[in-house]
């Protein structure tokens, strides 16, 4: 399997660093609003991600932090006249609702920073006491320019940032040795939530949380670490300074970035103002079409997010879920077909498509070429199962679909529930009118179910429905 490595700029085949094991890192949300559709996909294509590597039978930890303490979870405590725990226990709760309904995995550790400051302190201290770190009024500095490998990941060079810098002048800038110093620890202001440590009472900075929730439940050295391309520089350059720095150790083997999700051919950000929330789409459409959006294209390439998309993702999964039911019935409805493939069938038929898809996911997670072979298997389920075909072939064909649906975690069930019972009550008694010749009020019906997004089929086997 191959995948895009950003540190080396290219492709590399993954070898883990134990054989059958990965650990792989990825960033999480900072938690002061409900997440957007933006955080969603890094959210999406690494849980997939992960889903291939089980399928592939790698064991995986999948770390993936909450940012719970930040400048923004503050302001918002300010304006929800709350505490900084509490918008981000409330974020927190929201966000892994948004995730379940998006059908992502919780991670096998979900670590938040406020949780973890114990471990923080401690390797700021190491790197005080290696020299890469120092103390300035309570604040405490990355010393940038002694870590030889500062701009590995971003390939920024010190020399040529320091030339950008020179006329900026923020706050606390002067007490830096170095403009390209960044913050460890820095003091509380007024108000602030806070911890006692050696240097002042306060809090860490943004980039030692990852390095150190990475290093207690994966250890010095990971095989992935994966986020947004915003994160390559200074995040995710800044961890590799701080973990490389204080472990002697190569901190990640694989850098995976996903790119951005746009909207209007600009990012969506929660800064920006031009984002909509997971809540506000999944009010639309259901989850599953957000997902499977997410998965048609490749996560190396920008996304762009429109209606028109949304709706020709919901037509291209309505498409799989059509074939799985028609499976589902004819399983469901034997009659006296053979149970062992039939002459001329072929129960291995699917075999060359899951080659496909497998192919597809061994070239750098390609879940926009992946999903083009689960419609070429669709389209082949289409083409050659009947009410005829035997239960062997039908019962191949619905596996096939259902593992490969599975690795992108997409589920072939519709929601269904209270919906389902309320057509179903419908449909019975449309053939009971029909039955009592009452041909009116069948017709009522048909129409009120289509008017619902239900199309109806009479069949031979009796009448089959399905969303619109
Ligand atoms: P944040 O809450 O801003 O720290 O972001 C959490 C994760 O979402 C990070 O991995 C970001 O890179 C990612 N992210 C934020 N906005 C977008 C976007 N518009 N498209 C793709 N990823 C994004
Ligand atoms: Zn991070």
């Amino acid at each position: 399997m191959k995948i895009y490595n950003t540190l080396n700029a290219r492709k590399e085949e993954l070898v883990p660093i134990r054989e059958g094991k990965i650990g792989m890192y990825v960033c999480g949300p900072t938690v002061y609003n409900l997440i957007h559709i933006g955080n969603a996909r890094p959210m999406i294509v690494f849980d997939t991600f992960r889903r291939y590597l089980e399928y592939k039978g790698f064991d995986v930890t999948y770390v993936s932090n909450f940012t719970d303490v930040d400048d923004k979870i503050i302001k918002r405590a300010i304006e929800e006249e709350s505490t900084a725990r509490e918008v981000a226990e409330k974020y927190i709760e929201e966000c892994k609702k948004d995730m379940a309904a998006l059908n992502i995995r919780p991670a096998t550790v979900a670590p938040q920073a406020t949780k973890e400051i114990e471990g923080m302190q401690e390797m700021i201290q190491t790197l005080i006491d290696r020299g890469y770190a120092y103390v300035k009024n309570g604040t405490v500095y990355y010393r940038t320019r002694k870590f030889k490998g500062y701009g590995k990941l971003s390939k920024k060079n010190l020399d040529d940032m320091q030339s950008g810098h020179r006329d900026i002048k923020v706050t606390g800038e002067e007490e830096k040795e170095d403009p390209a110093d960044f913050v460890l620890w820095k003091p509380k202001k007024e108000g602030e939530p806070f911890w006692t440590s050696p240097w002042s009472d306060g809090r860490p900075g943004w980039h030692i949380e990852c390095s150190v929730m990475a290093k207690r439940y994966l250890g010095d050295t990971i095989d992935i670490h994966a986020g947004g391309e915003d994160l390559i520089f200074p995040h995710h350059e800044n961890e590799i300074a701080q973990s490389e720095a204080a472990n002697d150790a190569p901190f990640a083997h694989y850098w995976m970035h996903n790119a951005f999700l746009n909207i209007d051919g600009s990012k969506m950000s929660k800064s920006a103002g031009n984002f909509f929330t997971v809540r506000d789409i999944i009010a639309k459409y259901d989850p599953q079409v957000l997902r499977f959006f997410m998965l048609s294209a490749h996560y190396r390439s920008p996304l762009n997010f429109s209606d028109t998309l949304m709706d020709s993702a919901k037509s291209g999964l309505d498409r799989i879920r059509n074939a799985a039911s028609n499976l589902d019935y004819i399983l469901a409805n034997p009659g006296n077909r053979s149970e062992s493939a039939a002459e001329g069938e072929n129960p291995e038929f699917a075999v060359p498509f899951i080659e496909k898809f497998e192919n597809a996911m061994d070239d750098d997670c390609n879940t926009a070429d992946a999903i083009a072979a689960v419609f070429e298997l669709v389209r082949e389920i289409n083409s050659t199962v009947t009410d005829q075909s035997s239960v062997a072939y039908v019962k191949a064909a619905k596996n096939a679909l259902e593992t490969l649906c599975s690795v992108l975690g997409i589920i072939l069930e519709e929601e269904k529930e209270d919906l389902d019972s309320e057509v179903e009550a419908l449909i019975e008694e449309r053939q009971a009118a029909r039955k009592a010749k009452n041909f009116q009020r069948a017709d009522e019906i048909r129409s009120q179910l289509d008017q619902m997004g239900i199309v109806l089929e009479d069949t031979r086997e009796g009448v089959k429905w399905h969303r619109k």
